[in-house]
């Protein structure tokens, strides 16, 4: 029986108006949206309607919006679009990002590349004087992300994007844990690529969005038609990007109201479990997504409470949730500072829209009691 699923920044619901919106177009509306045709032509209207609602949300033209398979997609597509010509050089990007921009940087690595790797403080945040520090008259790309999965920690890419113009580096932004959750407007990031995913803002999982700023040069990685003005070729996933529309739509016109109320209730589980529970320390400080709260239990393998706390119907994670089963200790805790041993008693819990005080309530009825058993069996546990 599920009790509360806090987990949203693996995956969130789809909103039941997001699955009314998608429904025609998995019966109907099966047009392609290049078929001169009627029904290509309704989904191509579609296609286009999703499009400028997305560009809302990020204060971006439509034209500007490219429609991808998901946030990694997206992320590839922004990192080789760029560099897929040029001979190595030089790229930045932070300790901290999800695997979906660390990976490929590794990979160029492996190319040739050189990767300056940008630390983070305790709290979890980058310092742009480190980027302004660290620019080459090589580097093609820095690659900042601007909210991480793990802390909700937001990264002070507006003061990147500053000095990335300044220099004429371009600079592409994962907004994929931002988007919906707080206020984007890629004209004031001042960054050329945006990363944006469905199923972390209540719409559909396999679709996601790069937005590519007016003029800048992008390699396409697919190629096979003159989809999305030769940036991404193949059928556009019409049901997946009417969702992702249609989620952007609602997140821009609620996420003020939305977004306060989530940080209520994210302070409100926050401050019970560190009254509930002795020993427990908040990880991340300063600004941070709405809905994110990732906490420390000393001397509690994470692990063993994820699954403690799903026997008893709540989903939560320790770590990213794409690493989670791996027993390497996160990448992101562990850049912050913390030992692998206390990165590997956190846990994060990233609420939605659906929760509600009761699901709290209810969680604060198990945890401390599943905290001090697995504290017993603890060998490093004194207190
Ligand atoms: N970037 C960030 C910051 C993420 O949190 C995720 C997913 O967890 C991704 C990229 C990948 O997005 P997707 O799951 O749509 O491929």
């Amino acid at each position: 029986m599920l009790r509360a699923y806090l987990d949203n920044n693996a995956s969130t619901p789809v909103r039941p108006e997001v699955v009314a919106a998608m429904l025609p177009f998995l019966h109907e509306g099966y047009g392609n949206a290049s078929s001169v045709h009627q029904r290509g032509q309704a989904a191509r209207a579609a296609l286009e309607q999703a499009r400028a609602h997305v560009a809302a949300l990020i204060g971006a033209r439509p034209a500007e919006v490219v429609f991808t398979s998901g946030g990694t997609e997206a992320d590839n597509l922004a990192i080789w679009g760029v560099l897929a010509d040029l001979p190595p050089g030089h790229v930045m990007t932070t300790a901290i990002e999800h695997h979906a921009v660390l990976f490929p940087f590794q990979e160029l690595e492996k190319r040739g590349w050189t990767v300056t790797w940008l630390p983070v403080n305790a709290q979890g945040c980058i310092d742009p004087d480190d980027v302004r520090r660290a620019l080459k008259p090589t580097t093609a790309l820095v690659s900042v992300m601007m909210a991480n999965n793990e802390t909700g920690v937001i990264q002070p890419v507006a003061e990147v994007g500053k000095i990335t113009r300044a220099a004429g580096v371009k600079l592409h932004v994962d907004a994929v844990q931002a988007a919906g959750k707080i206020p984007i407007a890629v004209e004031d990031l001042g960054c050329e690529l945006l990363s944006l995913s469905g199923h972390k803002l209540h719409g559909p999982q396999g679709v996601g969005a790069l937005y590519v700023r007016r003029g800048t040069a992008l390699r396409p990685m697919l190629f096979g038609g003159r989809h999305e003005r030769e940036r991404r070729a193949g059928t556009e996933n019409i049901p997946g990007i009417v969702g992702l529309g249609e989620a952007s739509r609602l997140a821009t016109a609620e996420r003020v109201t939305s977004g306060e109320r989530l940080a209520a209730l994210r302070d409100h589980v926050e401050s019970a479990i560190l009254e509930a529970v002795p020993h427990a320390a908040v990880v991340g400080a300063g600004a941070r997504t709405p809905n994110t709260t990732n906490i420390c239990f000393a001397d509690v393998d994470g692990e063993a409470l994820v699954i403690s706390l799903d026997l008893q119907g709540f989903c939560v994670s320790a770590g990213a949730a794409c690493s989670s089963g791996a027993v390497d200790a996160s990448h992101v805790l562990l850049a912050m500072g913390l030992s692998p041993a206390r990165a590997r008693s956190c846990l994060r819990f990233s609420l939605g829209k659906q929760n509600s005080t009761e699901e709290v309530a209810a969680l604060l009825e198990v945890l401390p009691g599943l905290v001090a058993r697995l504290r017993e069996l603890s060998p490093s546990w004194s207190h």
